[in-house]
């Protein structure tokens, strides 16, 4: 039994090597590299070229190196019935509460506005909001949204989120489904998206959503590109009922040069860097599932094939 690794990134090196040091008895390889394809029972893999897994005849588990599984299930060469887990780790929810509570600060304290004034040497004092003045609803309430909402509570702001099923031991309310989706949406003055990319999320974020929403309100998408209608989001933005956007994912990454967004003065671009899967946390849990993999025992970590994530 082995592991290969496939992602474009150039980091694969590195991944080897803390696999290795972890574990110096594992065969791991490359997929660059020459390797026995039919050796390998487990690919860890991230946006893998579509296709690539077909090639391992014997593989039973194809795990992400991140928190996201969309690009597996989106690859039509993917070999059905095989075994599909994520990350889910501490620091990566972390991380991503970080990045959320920064951008909502960011807004309430018009710091993106005030880089710009000072750019153009204009002294220029801004209307700021306060911590009671809005509220969070967090679209998607599982590892990174509800530790997400639960930091934000922490600081006093009120905070409720939406998902599929009931949340009744979660600190905040969450809203289900479709049925109660209008009612989120009205009271939500900042909207986070931190839904997995499915086809029935897919486009989510899109005009008639947005109009839900509260005049003056705030979009925050780290969740997948996918989940946004560009052309719904820049008509919202310049008819003035949303204020602003930070975005960190997009359809394309990275974000193509002549792309609106870039220019438009109420959006946040960053470069898909919310979270980050950290090789120290999630090594040691890769490791497990493999052992676990070899011994016949269960994952840790599948996710649906139905549901997709
Ligand atoms: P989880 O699978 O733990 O949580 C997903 C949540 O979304 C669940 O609460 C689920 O509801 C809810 N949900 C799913 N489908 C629907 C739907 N159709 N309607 C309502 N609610 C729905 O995912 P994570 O929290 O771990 O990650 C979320 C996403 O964040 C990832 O899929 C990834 O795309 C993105 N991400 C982005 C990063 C970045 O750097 N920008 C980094 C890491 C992740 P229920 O609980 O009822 O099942």
């Amino acid at each position: 039994m082995s592991i290969v690794i496939i992602r474009q990134d150039g980091k694969i090196n590195e991944w080897i090597a803390s696999l290795k040091k972890n574990n110096s008895d594992i065969e791991v390889y490359s997929y660059l590299e020459a390797h026995p394809k039919d050796k390998i029972t487990m690919a860890i893999v991230w946006k893998h070229p579509n296709g690539s897994l077909l090639e391992y005849p014997n593989l039973k588990c194809v795990a992400s190196f991140g928190a996201g599984v969309d690009f597996i299930f989106d690859d039509p060469g993917f070999p059905r019935g095989v075994a599909v887990t994520r990350v889910v780790d501490p620091v990566l929810a972390s991380d991503m509460s970080e990045f959320v509570i920064a951008n909502i600060f960011n807004f309430l304290k018009n710091l993106t506005d005030y880089k710009s004034d000072q750019l153009s040497e204009y002294w220029n004092r801004r209307p700021y909001k306060r911590i009671a003045d809005v509220s969070v609803g967090i679209m998607g309430m599982g590892a990174l949204g509800s530790l997400a909402a639960k930091n934000l509570k922490q600081y006093g702001f009120r905070v409720h989120g939406w998902a599929n099923s009931p949340k009744p031991n979660h600190e905040v309310r969450t809203y289900v489904g479709q049925t109660e989706l209008q009612s989120f949406l009205s009271a939500t003055d900042i909207l986070v998206c931190l839904l997995p990319l499915t086809e029935e999320t897919n486009g989510i974020l899109n005009k008639e959503l947005f109009r839900n929403l509260p005049h003056g309100a705030y979009v925050i998408n780290v969740a997948r590109g996918g989940h946004l209608i560009d052309e719904d989001l820049l008509e919202m933005l310049d008819n003035d009922h949303l204020a602003g956007a930070s975005l960190d994912v997009f359809h394309e990454e990275p974000l193509p040069k002549k792309h609106p967004f870039w220019r438009h003065p109420k959006i946040l671009v960053t470069p898909h860097t919310a979270s980050v899967s950290d090789m120290d946390s999630v090594v040691p849990q890769l490791l497990e599932n493999y052992n676990r993999l070899q011994k016949g025992a269960f994952l840790h970590n599948i996710v649906s094939a139905k549901k997709g994530y």
